[in-house]
């Protein structure tokens, strides 16, 4: 049931998304196409990237069917309509295959790594495929001649790639962005700023006369989109980028302007260069501006789980001195030999979690900072695993983790034997704390191109969406109240395994367990 729901829905959104294409693509083709199909104003080329990247590339027949019929009102031949259709299609598939599994991308467009993928692989090179399929079609259908191929193929690339850069912007922060907080004086600020924005491109685009005159030229618009990127963030630049677009097109297009010329094309053309660096530059200020204060919040956040970590184990411990100091000061017995010796463990254990936190501590500035080489010599990870295990009996065995180790094959190489050490406590010491109460296994591999180590535990494993990043710094896949940690240590080992050309990978199902491995070159 709820798989034909989904059926439907996929049907519906493909059908929307035809129509959607479809009354764009006629829309554009209005503005003097060159040769009659290629034109400079093509806001399908977004609406179907954003389509195909938010809701998934399945719903591909959307576009092959609104380009189809757009090309056929226009007069195409049935094969040529269909050719140019098909490139259409290819060029919304690339561009959704490239930024998603190539780059990483998110549309939230809160990475200058996003933006310049969009302009890189989504602008730039997805749309060169339909302009070249669309010019190859035309002219084999001989719509056009050799002489045209070039002013065509020119005004279908920048067409297509204003879509991307204005339309799919919009669409992709408008759907993947949570809304913006509605306080009483941003949205005063907000209607300001659009009204001026409005004002201004009007002034500038609008100007019958085409007087020129001191405040109407077109980079008036760039302090009005930063000041909408600065206080707005990726919502002020996209929507501001598609408010001066949508002015100084219908603007130009009745002839008025800064950027008219003998023809609609060749002003749309001026004009496009100037609508695509106003995109980039507001979509480049955001991101940055994105980027900045997520570096801010991570930091304060750092800061506040650090002297919550750090405080808590040195209380205990200054408890657990003083207790000790007050029975022997007043000379009461110190009790039976294995209290003693009881207490004195514990303060160990806990003097050693703040020696841990504060060399995770001094890692991070070592890795952020480039000190950071292996120091090799030759290394036996089978007895670097017993050390650790040693290490950490009493923790294995307050977890109620035993452990089974099984080596096979000879596994020696040139390490930096500290920086290892450094690795398998994290990974056991993980899975004693979030494997509590179960077997915890691991596997020691030699084989001829290098040596892997696998921990497994049956622990609360992590959720797939999650499992990416608890790689990186400060990145925790479970509440603080929970369990105490920086998100550093898998960071750390990640950061020492690849600086002796390994790897390091994780399985992990939630509720069933994680494996954790590393696969280690014997030598540089
Ligand atoms: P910390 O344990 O200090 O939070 P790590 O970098 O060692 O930092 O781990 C990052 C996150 O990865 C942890 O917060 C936890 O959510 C998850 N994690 C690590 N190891 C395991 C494991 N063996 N089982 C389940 N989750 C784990």
């Amino acid at each position: 049931m709820a798989q034909l729901r989904g059926l439907w829905k996929d049907v519906l959104a493909t059908v929307l998304l035809s129509i959607a294409y479809f009354v764009t693509a006629r829309l554009g083709l209005l503005m003097d196409a060159v040769a009659g199909f290629a034109t400079l104003v093509w806001p399908p080329t977004g609406i179907a990237l954003a389509a195909l990247l938010l809701v998934g590339r399945r719903l591909w027949p959307g576009v092959l069917a609104g380009a189809l019929c757009a090309n056929l009102f226009a007069g195409a031949s049935l094969p040529v309509a269909l050719a140019i259709a098909i490139g259409n299609t290819l060029e919304a598939l690339a561009g959704s295959w490239l930024l998603r599994r190539l780059a990483g991308f998110d549309p939230r467009l809160e990475r200058i790594h996003d933006v310049l993928s969009l302009i890189l692989l989504g602008a730039i090179s997805s749309t060169a495929i339909s302009a070249t399929v669309g010019v190859v079609s035309l002219e084999l259908g001989g719509t056009i001649g050799p002489s045209m191929s070039w002013p065509t193929f020119r005004a279908w690339w920048f067409g297509d790639m204003l879509g991307d850069l204005v339309v799919a912007p919009l669409l992709f922060v408008l759907v993947s962005r949570p809304p913006l907080a509605r306080r009483r004086f941003l949205v005063a600020e907000a209607v300001a700023l659009t009204a001026l924005l409005a004002g201004c491109s009007l002034l500038v685009f609008a100007d019958v006369q085409q007087e020129g005159g001191l405040l109407r030229q077109s980079y008036v618009i760039f302090p009005l989109l930063l000041w909408a990127a600065l206080r707005f963030g990726q919502y002020g630049a996209v929507t501001g980028a598609f408010l001066v677009s949508a002015i100084s097109i219908a603007s130009t297009a009745m002839g008025a302007g800064p950027f008219v010329r003998g023809t609609l094309a060749e002003s749309l053309l001026y004009l496009q260069t100037f609508l695509a660096v106003s995109a980039v530059t507001a979509l480049t200020v955001a991101a940055a501006i994105a980027e900045r204060s997520r570096a801010v919040i991570a930091r304060d956040e750092f800061l506040a789980i650090a002297s919550h970590e750090l405080r808590t184990p040195l209380t205990a411990l200054l408890l657990h001195i003083q207790g000790q100091l007050r029975s022997l000061r007043r000379n009461e017995p110190l009790g039976e030999r294995q209290e003693a010796l009881h207490q004195l463990e514990s303060t160990q254990r806990m003097a050693l979690r703040l020696a841990k936190l504060i060399g995770e501590l001094l890692e991070v500035s070592r890795i952020v900072w480039g000190r950071f080489q292996p120091d090799r010599e030759e290394v036996d990870l089978a007895a670097l695993v017993h050390e650790s295990l040693a290490r950490q009996e009493q923790q294995l065995l307050r977890a109620n983790c035993p452990v089974h180790l099984e080596v096979e094959g000879a596994v020696r190489g040139h390490w930096d034997r500290g920086r290892l050490d450094q690795v398998v406590d994290n990974l056991i010491g993980n899975a004693a704390k979030y494997g509590a109460g179960k077997p915890i296994e691991v596997r020691l591999r030699g084989r001829a191109e290098g040596v892997l180590l696998e921990v497994r535990d049956y622990g609360i494993g992590i959720d797939p969406a999650d499992q990416a990043r608890v790689f990186d710094r400060f990145e925790r896949a479970v509440s603080r109240k929970q369990f105490g940690g920086f998100g550093l240590g898998l960071w750390i080992s990640r950061k020492i395994v690849e600086a002796h050309g390994g790897s390091i990978s994780l399985l992990s199902e939630p509720g069933a367990g994680s494996t954790f491995s590393v696969e280690l070159p014997r030598s540089a």
